[in-house]
């Protein structure tokens, strides 16, 4: 198709993660004139920024590859189960040239602003380096968590040493041969780090705030026969993701937890966890959810795996959380995290009794003691979900500012669409699919649904598409209902907007950030929606095509 003369693009998408390289694919392959835009130096989103020492997946790396090519599945071998970060990059960067994919990426852009052209129905893009840029659609492949967020300590900046948020670990690496290193934060992140660095340096302080829940990964090598094994069973392996809610072939146990006895229940958790990845959490039964007392007996169970692994009884009773359950909160996966603290080198300081108090120019001081460091590590996590969208200024019909929209929490039409900002499309956004998911898994559904969408729309020589208010405040109550039976509803963690560190995040004040109706249902209702002509859009003709081969004159369909 030729793009229409008034503008630089059909589509821009912004960043070039694991959503930006397929849907980069998908509309190349459609013929428009596409082009990603991406502020880092290169393409990979979270893998090329993420290279802490432990950083890896902790889906299955099978179900975490695109699906999309069987010849990319018959070539690519994964060579762990779970792999890790440099792997994920090389991977992605195969993929970006096996299909000539960099040639319609700019790197080293960012863009600072975004405004809806309401006379054009296009949207006029500001980039760091100085460009302006018409595009008729606007895809954000933003991330998830791409927005990391500090702790706001006094004294952050006099600290001599090396600091740095485990997003920008150092793309040089950093030498870790004795040092004394802290890393403040346990979450995946902190879990993974603690874990890869505690058996390399001179000592290790770990400040916890909270605890949280983990499980052993179990990670092993792929041999060239077990990856000729697993491309074999590539069909049923995505079959079993998009049968199972959470996209990996993890599917939980359909045995109502009361039906079978405890000896049965300890003997399946017993197997689950010392399987490799998430069996332990999402092969479960469904109660450990969303009944009180059912979560209650797991995390006991859980806690007692705690206490035989830790040795010292009173570090295991600091690592059991004790102000929610076992996964109600985004689960980490671990590889020796608990045994580094029974390493001499690793001391565990709990800052929920004696808080940090400063940072100063030799390391930092808790109520209680001081401590000098080289290095600190910030293992603090992200203003998740809308965090990447409010750090870009964003503005749509009338003016309206995507983050003042946004700023109890985010409302969305099935994840990807909102109303007031016309041709703006999310494949993976909040409220969306993917969040809850083995992201690309949620990811390509997305991308799919969002690349027929624009292919019905060049057909149809629509220009302006829209979600209705309607369809908005409908999409955004229910996946807010959706929390209410869930016990994560209570949980002080990212799945509820959870962020101590940015101002009107703190806990109590929930939005609703994820879709908790699982893979199945939620791919059933975007493919009903553009089976029922896309109900809930409002889409609109006119002269100014989005395909000029076909301008129409009339106005508002939907
Ligand atoms: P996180 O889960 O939000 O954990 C942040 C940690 O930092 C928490 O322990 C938090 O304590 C602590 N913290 C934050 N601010 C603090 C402060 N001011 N003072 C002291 N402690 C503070 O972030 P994350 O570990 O980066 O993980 C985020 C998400 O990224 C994960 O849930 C996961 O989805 C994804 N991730 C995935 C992988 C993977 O796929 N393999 C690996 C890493 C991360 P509180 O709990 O007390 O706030």
């Amino acid at each position: 198709m030729a793009q229409n003369q008034l503008f630089d693009y059909d589509v821009v998408i912004v960043g070039a993660g694991v959503c930006g390289i397929y849907q980069i694919k998908r509309l190349v392959d459609m013929g428009l004139k596409a082009t990603v835009i991406e502020a880092e130096d290169d393409l990979g989103g979270t893998w090329y920024m993420n290279r802490y020492p432990g950083a890896r997946f902790d889906s299955e790396s099978y179900t975490y590859g695109y699906s999309f090519s069987k010849e990319l599945l018959a070539e690519w071998h994964w060579k762990e189960k779970f792999s890790s970060q440099p792997e994920n990059l090389r991977y992605l960067n195969y993929v970006a040239d096996k299909f000539d994919l960099r040639r319609h990426m700019q790197f080293g852009c960012k863009v600072e602003s975004a405004k809806f052209n309401e006379n054009l129905n296009s949207w006029d893009l500001k980039l760091s380096d100085g460009r302006s840029v018409a595009t008729r659609f606007l895809i954000m492949g933003i991330g998830l968590l791409a927005a990391p967020t500090l702790p706001r300590y006094e004294g952050m900046e006099l600290f001599k040493g090396q600091s740095f948020h485990t997003y920008y670990w150092p793309h040089e690496g950093v030498d870790l041969k004795h040092k004394r290193v802290a890393v403040i934060g346990t979450g995946a992140t902190g879990v993974q780090v603690i874990g890869a660095i505690a058996p390399l340096v001179k000592q290790l302080t770990v400040f916890q705030r909270r605890p949280n829940w983990t499980a052993p990964l179990n990670n092993s090598e792929i041999s060239e026969n077990e990856m000729n094994a697993i491309r074999s069973r590539y069909d049923d392996i995505f079959e079993a993701c998009r049968r199972s809610p959470g996209g990996f072939e993890h599917e939980p146990d359909r045995r109502g937890f009361y039906e079978v006895s405890k000896a049965e229940r300890l003997k399946l958790w017993d197997k689950l966890y010392d399987e490799p990845g998430f069996g332990i959490w999402l092969q479960n039964f469904r109660e450990i959810f969303t009944d009180e007392a059912a979560n209650a007996e797991i995390s006991e169970y859980i806690a007692n795996r705690i206490r035989q692994r830790v040795k010292d009884p009173l570090v295991a009773e600091k690592l059991i959380p004790k102000d929610h359950g076992f996964g109600v909160q985004r689960l980490p996966l671990e590889t020796r995290y608990l045994e580094a603290y029974n390493q001499d080198n690793v001391r565990l300081v709990d800052i929920s009794q004696e808080p940090i108090s400063a940072i100063n120019q030799k390391g930092l001081c808790t109520s209680e003691e001081c401590f000098e460091f080289d290095i600190i590590v910030y293992a603090t996590g992200f203003d998740a979900i809308t965090g990447s969208f409010d750090r870009m200024h964003i503005e749509g019909i009338e003016g309206e500012k995507l983050r003042d929209k946004w700023k109890e929490g985010p409302s969305t039409y099935l994840g990807m669409l909102i109303n007031g900002f016309p041709n703006l499309l999310m494949p993976a956004g909040p409220q969306s699919g993917s969040a809850s998911t083995n992201y690309p898994r949620g990811i390509e559904n997305g991308v799919n649904w969002v690349t027929e969408l624009l292919a019905f729309m060049k057909k149809n020589a629509f220009e302006r598409v829209e979600a209705t208010e309607d369809a908005e405040k409908k999409w955004t109550a229910h996946v807010t209902k959706m929390y209410s039976t869930m016990l994560m509803r209570k949980a002080k963690g990212w799945f509820t907007g959870y962020n101590s560190n940015v101002a009107g995040h703190e806990a109590g004040r929930t939005r609703y950030f994820v879709y908790n109706g699982g893979t199945p249902k939620y791919v059933s209702t975007i493919t009903n929606v553009a089976e029922n002509d896309y109900e809930g859009l409002t889409l609109t003709r006119s002269s100014a095509g989005f395909s000029e081969d076909s301008p129409k004159h009339s106005s508002i369909q939907s």
